[in-house]
């Protein structure tokens, strides 16, 4: 799960971490108030989406020349003239993909007199099964591109569990930042209290980039992102609290209700597969048969009929499927329950692209019998490759 930057910047700071004073807004109107409320004399104005890249974003519609979603302002009202431009716009930037995302939320924050940008995260590193500090002197860029073009400037390690984070992490951090006195100092402290959020919170990745030594000589997050572990979130009422709905895929965000593995994607073959594997074979087949999947979907092992229905009709309700493709292996999933699923969602919200079923496992005659009575038109097929190639020529004509 993502949280927006202001709501990352709120738990740094329940931390003890050095943030800016900023406040969020939702309507123009209450921009001015808000900028009031900071010192000054410099106020940064930044949209919030689940996206990094803002400041190198693009507006949709943007006027020759018009910044991008982090903007500076200097005075109260330049920041309301800002906020009021960039609300309820379309953000495009490296991340969100072409369609963009809509700005629905402004932070506006006292603004940083950088001396310097730099790059620190935190993320499970699945290999050492332990937490990784990842520091970098090229802050305010793409780590990738720093990665492919200069690793060397990367410096990486991994925190034992057992004995937890110690000053001595700090001062490796520091020293790959390259930092002295105050900064130096200031940045030992920040480690610990970032691993101490990172492990009570359950935190998947916390990055910060860029962290900046100020011209006061200070250190100060300017930006972060945090993503959590969904399966952590009964444990973390506080966090789960942040999620926002309206940045997620309305198809995505159903799916999760029902507890089914379901990402959008961009092609036109719907597919209802059981386990994770097969669900990747599936899509691996419909591109080798010439089309695209619309979906991946793994309704999972001991799915009911219930969530098979939901499942069928979140595939339905995407105006880009012009073909659905149900591919089940029957082991602890039986075939009868998927044909009774499809068929109660078919009754439901009815069936106005074609439809191929291929089931094999348990209670596969059974299965088959049911799909055969229900008068539905189904396509049967008897293997995978069988069951690809009639559904992209059922599509393709
Ligand atoms: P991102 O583009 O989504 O990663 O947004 P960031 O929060 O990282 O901001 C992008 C860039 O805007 C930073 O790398 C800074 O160069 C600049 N920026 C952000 N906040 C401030 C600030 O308080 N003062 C100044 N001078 N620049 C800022
Ligand atoms: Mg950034």
């Amino acid at each position: 799960m993502n949280i927006h930057e202001y709501q990352a910047k709120q738990l740094l700071k329940e931390y003890g971490a050095p943030v800016a004073d900023g406040r969020a807004v939702t309507r123009a109107e209450e921009a001015k108030t808000a900028a009031g409320a900071l010192d000054g004399p410099l106020w940064v104005v930044k949209a919030q989406i689940h996206a990094g890249g803002r400041g190198k974003g693009k507006f949709k519609e943007a006027s020759a020349g018009e910044k991008g979603g982090v903007r500076l302002a200097k005075s109260v009202e330049e920041a309301a003239e800002e906020t009021a431009r960039m609300l309820g716009r379309t953000l495009v930037t490296h991340q969100t993909g072409p369609a963009g995302k809509q700005v629905n939320r402004i932070y506006i924050e006292d603004g940083a007199d950088i001396e310097t940008e730099l790059y620190l995260a935190l993320l499970v590193d699945r290999d050492t099964s332990r937490i990784s500090f990842i520091a970098s002197t090229e802050g305010g860029m793409d780590i990738e591109e720093v990665a492919a073009h200069t690793p060397e400037k990367i410096v990486t390690f991994s925190v034992d569990p057992a004995s937890g984070v110690s000053a001595f992490h700090g001062r490796k951090v520091a020293f790959a930042l390259g930092l002295k006195g105050q900064a130096f100092k200031e940045c030992v402290a920040l480690v610990s209290k970032l691993y101490k959020l990172f492990v009570e919170k359950d935190v998947s990745l916390l990055e910060i980039n860029p962290l900046i030594v100020m011209t006061d000589g200070h250190i100060r997050c300017l930006d972060c992102k945090m993503n959590f572990d969904s399966n952590s979130l009964y444990r973390q009422p506080e966090v789960f609290s942040l999620r926002d709905e309206t940045e997620e895929d309305p198809k995505e965000l159903e799916a999760s209700k029902y507890d089914l593995n379901y990402i959008a994607l961009d092609g036109e073959i719907g597919c209802m597969v059981n386990g994770a594997g097969l669900a990747m074979a599936t899509m691996d087949i419909i591109k080798l048969y010439g089309s695209e999947p619309a979906n991946f979907l793994d309704v999972g092992g001991g799915a009911t009929k219930e969530k098979v229905t939901e499942a069928f009709k979140i595939i339905t309700s995407d105006p880009q499927v012009k073909g659905i493709l149900v591919n089940i292996f029957g082991g602890i999933m039986r075939c009868d329950v998927i044909a009774e699923g499809v068929i109660a969602a078919v009754k439901e919200v009815g069936l106005k692209v074609p439809l191929v079923v291929r089931l094999e496992g348990t209670n596969v005659d059974l299965g088959k019998k049911i799909i055969g009575e229900s008068g539905l038109n189904v396509i049967a097929a008897d293997n995978l490759s069988d069951a690809a190639e009639k559904i992209v020529k059922a599509v393709k004509g």
